[in-house]
């Protein structure tokens, strides 16, 4: 594959330099000549200042042994930086030519959220496993992108790939950059994906790469990777640090402990460990929807459970995850489930972008968001977002006012008489300073979001601290429960909820 692509791409090249000698001296160049040419010839030292690309193609596998911090944005229970740090650390091990990748990374979210996976190829099968649980969760063979992502770890690998794929190189001239003057580069990955590579114009190394995004709540974003500073490993240049930014935020920073190359690994290192549970059988994906009583449903959306609820003239929609898109199809289910009934509320339980990424679509729809006090402030200035020309969303296209209530005294009643949504707020807890849970007296169902998460395949994972908080609380409340429905998995019992707290405190 790759062979036949370079082929073709030097035949064309042979082409556009014999035209260019047939035409003499006379021909000017065309602005994607100029600009190829300009490109050419920064990739090319930017192949020799990381070792020249003879050498680097002699690099059968590389090892990144790396520690450092995940910045929590939309994760943090602040909603504006400085966000909170948690320690990221894990061994990466990639070896193009025969398809072998090997990452475990280890870190957390806030509030105890404890993980440590790792993903592994041969080429042939893969592996993705939690070695807190000893399982294997999934064996699916995983998606070209994954290998080209590690790839560019290191970044003489954006140079090869930008090389193999030369036909779309283009030149965007001189940029400053952490104060000094930088060579920018930009051609389209196999992914479609547009990649922007800055080479310091002295050094001719990579000082960072950018990709263009749009982020739920606040619009068009950039996405920079930075590598602070490089040191040399035998005859190649490396990273120090891998830095990623959205929006000018730091979400990781990762220095590169030690990093190796033409290590010798048998099979077994890209094979899930030993002893490890095997992954459930293939279960059914999840229904798009699940009737939990009269007027009451769960929607399946982006992967996240929405709870909507029919009162006598209008619906009420809890939780608002992911984006716009899975807001639209939550949105149509619930004018299927719940015929004639607009969405007069939309409550959320935090701010976190898995539980209210999607809340511009229901400001356009016209719902009253519900929230606590603290979060006021925030999505305001979410409604007030006006920059989605990347992908203009529902509210974009159809602007139309934020109207918001928050709990007053930690507690809001909604009721015909008929239906009744209770919103309460359970208070400062190790993941939120404030957080809803919303419950329904007459179903004896409270819905919550991160307080109790269980894996989609429903076994029972340990809790944590954040679970242990909200069964404290639950107790506290004296509600009546039956059953426990989550953002994130299946609907558990008051007993799965003590249980999973019981395996965390063993
Ligand atoms: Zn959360």
């Amino acid at each position: 594959m790759r062979t036949s692509n370079i082929a073709l791409r030097l035949g064309l090249f042979v082409v556009l330099a014999a035209t260019s000698v047939a035409l003499g001296q006379t021909k000017e160049l065309t602005a994607s000549e100029q600009s190829y040419r300009e490109a050419r010839r920064v990739l090319d030292a930017g192949l020799a200042a990381y070792g020249g690309l003879d050498a680097l193609r002699t690099i059968e596998n590389f090892t990144i042994r790396h520690e450092g911090y995940t910045g929590h944005r939309n994760q943090s229970r602040r909603t504006d930086a400085p966000y909170e740090r948690t320690p990221l650390g894990g061994l990466l091990i990639v070896e193009p030519r025969r398809g072998r990748v090997y990452h475990t990374n280890k870190g957390s979210y806030p509030g105890g959220f404890n993980w440590h996976w790792g993903i592994m190829t041969n080429g042939r099968e893969a592996a993705r496993v939690t070695f807190l649980e000893r399982r294997i969760n999934s064996t699916q063979a995983l998606p070209p992108q994954f290998m080209r992502g590690r790839l560019r770890w290191l970044p003489h690998n954006l140079l090869i790939s930008a090389l193999e794929r030369a036909v779309q190189l283009r030149s965007m001239g001189r940029a400053n950059y952490d104060s000094r003057p930088h060579d920018v580069l930009t051609y389209a990955t196999e992914d479609g994906a547009q990649l922007t590579i800055y080479l310091d114009a002295r050094t001719h190394l990579v000082s960072k790469f950018e990709l263009l995004g749009s982020d739920p709540y606040f619009g068009d974003s950039v996405q920079e990777i930075i590598f602070p500073a490089h040191r040399p490993v035998g005859k190649f240049q490396v990273p120090t640090a891998r830095v990623t930014k959205i929006l000018g935020e730091v979400v990781e920073e990762i220095p590169y402990a030690e990093v190796t190359f033409n290590t010798t690994y048998g099979d077994e290192q890209f094979k899930a460990p030993e002893g490890f549970i095997a992954p459930a059988a293939a279960t059914a994906e999840a229904p798009p929807f699940a009737k939990l009583a009269e007027q009451v449903y769960m929607i399946r959306g982006g992967g996240y459970n929405v709870l909507a609820v029919g009162f006598a003239d209008h619906a009420m929609v809890v939780e608002t995850p992911g984006g716009d898109a899975t807001s639209r199809e939550v949105i149509a289910r619930v004018k299927e489930l719940l015929p004639g009934k607009p969405i007069r509320y939309a409550a959320v339980t935090h701010h976190h972008d898995d539980h209210a990424g999607g809340i511009r679509t229901y400001i356009a729809e016209g719902a009253t968001v519900v929230t606590t006090p603290g979060l006021r402030a925030f999505f305001e200035r979410v409604a007030a977002a006006r920059n989605f020309t990347l992908q203009p969303d529902t509210l974009t296209r159809a602007a139309r006012p934020l109207v918001l209530e928050t709990l007053q005294n930690g507690k809001r009643v909604f009721t015909d008489g008929t239906q009744t949504v209770e919103l309460y707020d359970i208070g400062s807890g190790p993941h939120m300073d404030e957080m809803i849970v919303a419950y329904l007296p007459k179903e004896k169902i409270i819905f919550q979001g991160d307080l109790l998460n269980r894996p989609e395949d429903g076994h029972l994972a340990p809790g944590n601290a954040t679970t242990a908080h909200f069964a404290d609380w639950l107790k506290k409340s004296g509600l009546a429960v039956e059953r426990i429905v989550g953002v994130h998995g299946p609907v558990s019992t008051v007993d799965e909820l003590h249980k999973a707290v019981a395996l965390m405190q063993n």
